[in-house]
């Protein structure tokens, strides 16, 4: 069945996921009405069931890329609005002891806050034909007859629905409920990583970094992270991280400290030079989580995408991108099927794990090179993490591995492309010569014209 039989698909949560599940879902589906619990105004600000939205958010290439597709010019639309473009040349990332090598890194990420990216896209999806945002509207539970799902609850009134896209996030109050009932019960993975962000704006002027960009900062062995993007309105966006209980300060001092222990000395110079413009927003995030809906009996007229499935790690950036490539392969599911097809949930699941796999395998593999990193180790963990240093080491000095290293990491190609034969035979000579393997001193970068060498 097609768009033409008057279906009516309903999302629940006007987030990442649920705004773009829409969008892909519009194509394919009479009308769609989103139900946010929310009541949303124009104001682009973070907001109160979003609480993440106050710390860096980055979009990762194939999420830009999707995003390009379903709304046509959206990214010199976020340009103009002081999204900043950023990449492989103006970029400083520093891992495993050195900085990756700088040049062409493939497309580049755009720089912004979480606030305005969802407010222009929820501005994109409103407008879209057959699409509505309905606000304000808690959806209390879903009704269901025998094994299909049929509608969902609102205000105590019954929303008839041919589909109903559970976008709810990670707490996902739907996909309690039907576990609870015994309905949809998906194996649940869960791997403990206790992470802590600390973040908060500073004034960025012209000069500072001589006018580069990003600065991503890891400790070896104590996993502290920092990254500093340049966002609209002249700001840095600064998040420090800690994992297993190490959570960063907010308190001026403490910020500072945390910066100047990092291995690289620029976050600390920075800080020092740029006058912060906001109070520090923490936030602890205590594991990462997949509800494996693939290896679940699927209830008809219902599927799940988003954080509401699945939440990585957030210190690799890919909540939003990987919600953008399932609300993608969601839509091709709706175009091939058709949304009321009973096999739909089916197919949509087993391509979405695949699509997870990648993330999970990135963020969770990453996770467990930390000793207290708790859960299910995904098979050959040890040896790609081993491997994933030579890489990190080869990128410092290959631009070639750098680039792959990056498309993979921005979720444009899959892990296994590190691993093609010319690729294995190019990072294994190229680590060799990595300044954090032969001792060479690594030059930083100067954070001020004013700054001395
Ligand atoms: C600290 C931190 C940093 C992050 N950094 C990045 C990053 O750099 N890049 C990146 O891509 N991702 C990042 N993420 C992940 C990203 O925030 C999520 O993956 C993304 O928001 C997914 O959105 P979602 O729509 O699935 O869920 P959410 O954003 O959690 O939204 C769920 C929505 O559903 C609504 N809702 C809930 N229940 C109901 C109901 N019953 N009825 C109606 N509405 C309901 C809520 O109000 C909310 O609007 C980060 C996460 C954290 C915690």
């Amino acid at each position: 069945m097609t768009a033409a039989d008057g279906t009516t698909v309903v999302v629940v949560g006007g987030s990442m996921a649920g705004l773009l599940a829409a969008r892909a879902l519009s194509d394919h589906a009479a009308s769609v009405v989103v139900f946010e619990r929310e009541r949303l105004t124009e104001e682009v600000a973070p907001r109160g069931h979003v609480p993440q939205g106050r710390h860096l958010h980055l979009l990762l290439a194939a999420g830009l890329d999707l995003l390009r597709q379903w709304f046509p010019g959206i990214e010199e639309d976020l340009k103009v609005r002081g999204a900043v473009p950023v990449d492989g040349h103006r970029a400083w990332v520093h891992q495993g002891g050195a900085y990756r090598a700088r040049g062409d890194w493939g497309r580049p990420v755009l720089c912004l806050t979480r606030p305005l990216l969802e407010h222009v896209v929820r501005e994109r999806v409103a407008a879209t034909c057959g699409v509505t945002l309905e606000s304000g509207s808690l959806a209390e539970r879903v009704t269901v007859t025998g094994r299909r799902v049929t509608g969902v609850v609102v205000a105590g009134v019954e929303r008839p629905a041919g589909l109903v896209v559970d976008c709810s996030g990670r707490s996902s109050r739907i996909a309690q409920d039907l576990a609870t009932s015994r309905l949809l019960m998906p194996p649940i993975t869960r791997v403990g990583i206790d992470i802590g962000y600390s973040s908060f704006f500073m004034r960025r002027s012209p000069d500072d970094l001589e006018g580069d960009s990003v600065v991503c900062i890891d400790t070896p062995g104590s996993f502290r992270a920092a990254s500093v993007l340049p966002v609209e309105g002249d700001r840095w966006q600064v998040a420090l991280g800690g994992v297993h209980g190490d959570v960063p300060p907010c308190d001026d001092e403490g910020i500072h400290a945390f910066a100047a222990a990092l291995p690289s000395p620029v976050v600390g110079q920075l800080l020092d030079r740029c006058e912060r413009l906001s109070p520090v927003a923490t936030y602890r995030f205590p594991s990462s989580q997949r509800r494996h809906y693939e290896k679940s009996p699927l209830l008809q007229g219902f599927v799940t995408l988003g954080d509401a499935s699945s939440s990585f790690d957030p210190i690799y950036g890919q909540g939003m991108t990987s919600a953008a490539l399932q609300a993608a392969a969601l839509g091709e599911a709706a175009r091939t099927l058709g949304v009321l097809s009973p096999e739909l949930p089916n197919r949509f699941h087993r391509k979405a794990a695949q699509i997870i796999d990648s993330p999970w395998r990135i963020a969770v593999g990453g996770d467990f090179a930390h000793p207290a990193t708790t859960g299910p180790r995904p098979l050959g963990t040890a040896q790609l993490n081993r491997y994933g240093q030579r890489v990190v080491q080869a990128a410092h000095v290959s631009l070639p591995v750098a680039r792959t290293f990056n498309r993979v990491l921005q979720l444009s190609d899959p892990p296994a492309v590190l691993l093609r034969p010319d690729m294995l035979v190019r990072v294994l000579t190229s680590a060799r010569r990595s300044p954090a393997v032969t001792g060479d001193a690594v030059s930083h970068p100067r954070v001020g014209l004013d700054t001395p060498d």
